[in-house]
């Protein structure tokens, strides 16, 4: 993890009013200042609804919090026709610092694929935006072995025509599908074969210095009870956070997964 500064973020996904919103992220930070929180050790960071963020931006930079925010999606578009999207300009006006983009569920759903992935991290990107680009196999991958296979070709897809310039300004994600919101852990070292695989596969579509300037997190059921085992791991710089980031005391000890005991 040697100079990458460990990433916790909470994923809140379709959850959360803007009202509800504002008592989460104020006992977040409370429970984080109560316990003399240090953001160089580990940067904490909410992905709330699109409609939660004006209100989170005023919070944060109001009140000065040591946290920052980002949104779930973001349209490969600049602007124009096309109803329902959010471009990366008013998400940069609403001061977001990093943007999800291809998690499993959009994949899933709205039928993303590798190149739709791939655009919006470049429009993050030419925006200074950071985007957490998700990758992961499904359960019949992992089933049939073939895990590193299948998501080091979703990082190939996702980083086409990225400058190594920018691996320091971005995320990946590992997200086996099969653990997301399912209350099944990826074991530690079920998750450090396919993230150190994911560097590796940096380290050879750029150089060694781009593989060891990108930060890679682990998501699927990460708590409390299981980030420290994960982050002893070298190539996990840090978690995506679904289910457990709706609960600010418990978010707020996977940031500080450095104080839990092992
Ligand atoms: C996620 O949605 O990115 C996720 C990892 O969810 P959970 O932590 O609930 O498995």
């Amino acid at each position: 993890m040697a100079g990458r500064v460990p990433l916790m973020a909470g994923n809140w996904k379709m959850n959360l009013s803007h009202i509800d919103a504002l008592g989460c992220l104020q006992k977040l930070a409370w429970t984080l200042a109560d316990h003399h929180y240090d953001a160089a050790r580990s940067e904490c960071v909410v992905l709330p609804p699109f409609t939660d963020l004006r209100t989170v931006q005023t919070l944060v930079e109001g009140d000065r919090l040591p946290i920052r925010y980002g949104a779930q999606d973001v349209s490969p578009h600049d602007d124009g026709a096309y109803t329902g999207d959010i471009s990366a300009d008013m998400l940069v006006k609403l001061g977001c610092t990093y943007v999800v983009v291809g998690h499993s569920e959009r994949r899933q759903y709205h039928g993303e694929t590798d190149e739709i992935v791939n655009a919006k991290a470049r429009r993050c990107l030419a925006k200074n935006l950071v985007p957490i680009i998700c990758v992961g196999e499904g359960l019949d991958v992992r089933k049939a072995g073939d895990q590193v296979a299948y998501t080091v070709a979703q990082v190939r897809g996702a980083l086409a025509q990225i400058p190594a310039s920018a691996m320091a300004d971005l995320v990946i994600a590992y997200e086996p599908v099969w653990a997301i919101g399912t209350g099944e852990v990826a074991t530690p070292e079920d998750a450090q074969e396919v993230c150190g695989a994911i560097r590796a596969t940096v380290a050879e579509l750029y150089d060694a210095p781009a593989s060891e300037a990108v930060r890679i997190l682990y998501g699927g059921s990460v708590k409390a009870g299981n980030i420290v085992a994960l982050m002893a791991k070298p190539d996990i710089d840090g978690a995506l956070v679904g289910g457990a980031s709706l609960n600010p005391e418990e978010f707020a000890m996977i940031t500080r997964y450095y104080d839990l005991p092992m």
